[in-house]
């Protein structure tokens, strides 16, 4: 076996689990140590300074400066009792990432020596050296600088030695260049918007907050196997590489017991994260070997997108002291499940959920279907962009592949929830009633038995599902931030709320009485937004045909998917609820296009690589052991002896020579198709020459790879296999 992999495979396979030592103390005791909450504020703030932050925190209330300085005072005392000696602003730009720089908290103290500062101005805003974030041209036609903005409605929270504090990062012209101001101004577009339909059914409601409980699923590889891949090194996923004659057909892994080293890994990561204040509670076995899941209990949105954010750096470190690479890349090996990240969604306000279907009273089974048809007509009207919000390079793999939703949005309501929808529909009975003396007519809405709801069947098809008090989101992919996802949903739930509210207020006006007016609009919309919904089969051919007819998004090109974004439509819904405007949307599709390009350039390169630097040769050289083999017959045996023994090494001489040839004009033929793409001047162009002319070569030079991988002898093969890299933990 070739040295290198012979190496990492055999120390891999002798790995025993860390120990991981646990706390004394019991979760809910160390949960969100690191965390500046309102616990924390309370201790650390003066009273008065405590209630006006917590009146910023939960009512939106805008943010007094005066605070800001006695607020970063009690935040840097707390801070530097846990140990911090550093501070940082913690943004979310384009990247995959999130940024931080470090600043220490000393400053001269004027007599010669040093000592801790934080103030308020440094609290709130900072102009971080961002010129190298994607700005999609923002900053070069302007200033060039950004402003990173405190957000008070994330908590601050220590790692390591340093303070992190949540911050938007805006151009100093305005325009967001992040995930996270958008993502608060949905999420109050949308708060705006929904307590006003509450309204009809409680005038009591303040707030309606929007939930997201995500599902984080990830690959587990050993880090020696990991270093032997360049691929998964540069792209986080196997360039090449053949099937493992085992791989998940026995579904033996999901759910199974969970291997001892992943076990020891899962409870440090626990630990750590819930001291960060995640409210970490699921854990298991995903279906492809090697795969896993973690899930919170859900939070507000914009809470849950940070943390999800902060797992995945987590995850990252964690798992280094476990001997582990954690894989987040939506599919890191072809042949087996790729990873996701399950977005549940659901409205709630100040007393409970707006998605949970009550069943007490009409009028509240009337809120119910009222926010559930909304979000269908929302889903309806911008399916393409939500397609759109969840695409990328990685994920383009995953979508469509048989093992994730399709790459068209469609909804799973279930039996319960459809029957309810068609009653509606079709009955036009309203029921005559006196109440408080007058007459009005009470609608015929059928009571819904809770628990049956609660039942719905899963369909797991579906990337749109309802699952009895929330929304599933399913095409998210494992690496994406949240944010994305949830701009686009929560935006068009906002603009489709705000519409809704005008077409019932304008019955009213004609004297509709409200309950009618609300059923009679409902109605409409369930006959409108029929197409969206879809209970069958999502990975069926036939859907995708059905698809087609209702006119669903059916594109699936990742550059054309983009486009979604600026159509007059999306434009107008990004305007009209006040998160994007045209610019700013132009400037973000130039980072996607960009980004995309990027990443299939830099696997087109690591291919190349792999293809001339392990392929070729390694082949080559076992092509020549065959050869000798085939010289050395001839010596041994008579002449018609020897032809009959070499002709199987002769077969094999031959198909390595037309499978390295194959593979060698290709990659010379991908390296000129990417000069010709570079040389486009337009992001888009560049980006779809990427899509069709890049990807669909690189296949193909994997195809051949593949097979060499089980022609040339295992010995000399330098790259792990996947029966390596997927089974050894
Ligand atoms: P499954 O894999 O069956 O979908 P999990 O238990 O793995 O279920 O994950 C369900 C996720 O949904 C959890 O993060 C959970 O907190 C979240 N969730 C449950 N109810 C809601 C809700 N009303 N709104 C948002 N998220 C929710
Ligand atoms: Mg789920």
């Amino acid at each position: 076996m070739s040295k290198l992999r012979f190496r990492v495979v055999e120390a891999a396979f002798k790995k025993k689990p860390v120990d991981v030592a646990v706390p004394t103390e019991r979760p809910s005791e160390y949960f969100a140590k690191y965390v500046f909450n309102k616990e924390k504020m309370f201790r650390y703030l003066p009273s008065k300074v405590y209630a006006q932050l917590i009146d910023v925190i939960d009512n939106g209330a805008t943010l007094d400066r005066s605070i800001a300085d006695e607020v970063a005072a009690g935040m840097k005392k707390w801070a530097i009792e846990m140990g911090a000696t550093h501070y940082t602003h913690w943004f979310h730009p384009l990247t995959e990432g999130t940024a931080e720089k470090h600043d220490a908290f000393v400053e001269h103290d004027g007599k010669g020596g040093m000592m801790e500062e934080f103030t308020g101005k440094l609290l709130v805003q900072q102009e971080p050296d961002a010129s190298s974030f994607p700005n999609g041209g923002i900053r070069n036609t302007f200033e060039a600088r950004g402003y990173s903005a405190w957000d008070p409605s994330s908590p601050a929270f220590i790692v390591d030695d340093t303070l992190c504090i949540p911050t938007i990062f805006i151009a100093y012209t305005g325009e967001s260049l992040d995930y996270k101001a958008p993502l608060l101004k949905a999420l109050r577009a949308v708060d705006k918007a929904a307590v006003e339909v509450c309204h009809y059914f409680n005038p009591d409601v303040k707030k309606v907050y929007a939930y997201l409980g995500w599902e984080q699923e990830y690959f587990l590889v050993d880090e020696g196997l990991y270093a032997a891949r360049p691929d998964l090194l540069m792209t986080g996923r196997t360039l090449t590489g053949h099937d493992s004659a085992k791989n998940q057909q026995l579904e033996d892994h999901y759910f199974g017991a969970i291997p001892p080293r992943v076990a020891a890994f899962m409870k440090d990561l626990e630990m750590e994260a819930l001291k960060l204040g995640i409210p970490v509670k699921t854990r298991h076995n995903e279906v492809a070997p090697n795969q896993f899941e973690l899930a919170p209990i859900f939070e507000e949105c914009n809470l849950a997108v940070d943390h999800n954010m902060l797992i995945m750096s987590l995850m990252k470190n964690i798992a280094r002291r476990h001997g582990f690479r954690v894989l987040l890349h939506e599919k890191p090996f072809k042949g087996v499940n790729g990873s996701g990240k399950h977005n549940n969604w659901s409205l709630g306000t100040d007393t409970g959920l707006l998605l949970h279907a009550p069943g007490k009273t009409p009028e509240e089974n009337l809120r119910f279907i009222t926010f559930v048809v909304n979000t269908l007509m929302a889903v309806y009207r911008h399916n393409g962009l939500l397609k759109a919000s969840i695409s990328s390079a990685t994920n383009a793999h995953r979508l469509g592949a048989n093992e994730a939703p399709p790459a068209i949005i469609s909804s799973f309501l279930g039996k319960q929830l459809s029957q309810v929808l068609e009653h509606i529909e079709t009955s036009d009975k309203e029921e005559l009633v006196t109440l408080s003396g007058k007459q009005e007519l009470k609608p015929d809405i059928p009571q819904i038995p809770e628990l049956l709801i609660d039942n719905t069947d899963r369909n797991r098809t579906s990337p749109f599902a309802f699952t009895g008090n929330r929304f599933e989101f399913r095409a998210v992919g494992s690496e994406a931030n949240c944010a994305s996802a949830m701009i686009a949903l929560n935006t068009a739930l906002a603009e489709q709320l705000t519409d809704f509210k005008q077409e019932v207020d304008a019955l009213i006006g004609q004297g509709e009485p409200k309950l009618t007016a609300i059923l009679d609009v409902v109605r409409r919309y369930i006959k409108t937004c029929k197409p969206i919904h879809f209970d069958g089969n999502g990975y069926s051919e036939e859907w995708k045909a059905e698809a087609a007819r209702r006119g669903l998004d059916c594109e699936t090109s990742v550059p054309l998917i983009f486009d979604n974004y600026l159509k007059p439509e999306s434009i107008r819904m990004f305007e009209s609820v006040g998160v994007m405007n045209r610019k700013e949307l132009e400037a973000r599709n130039e980072v996607k296009w960009e980004m995309y390009t990027k990443k299939i350039q830099i696997e087109a390169r690591v291919l190349g690589d792999l293809a001339m630097n392990h392929i070729i040769p390694v082949a080559t050289r076992y092509q020549t052991d065959l050869i000798n083999n085939v010289y050395k017959l001839k010596k041994l045996f008579p002449a018609d002896k020897a032809e009959r023994l070499s002709a199987k090494n002769l077969e094999l001489i031959e198909e390595i020579a037309n499978r390295t040839a194959f593979i060698k004009e290709h990659v010379d033929a991908l390296t000129e198709a990417r000069k010709v793409a570079n040389r486009m001047e337009s992001a888009r162009l560049k980006a779809i020459a990427y899509h069709d002319t890049i990807v669909p070569a690189m296949e193909e030079i994997r195809y051949h790879i593949d097979k060499l991988e089980m022609t040339v002898d295992n010995q000399m093969w330098t790259l792990p296999k996947y029966r390596e890299l997927l089974f050894i933990r």
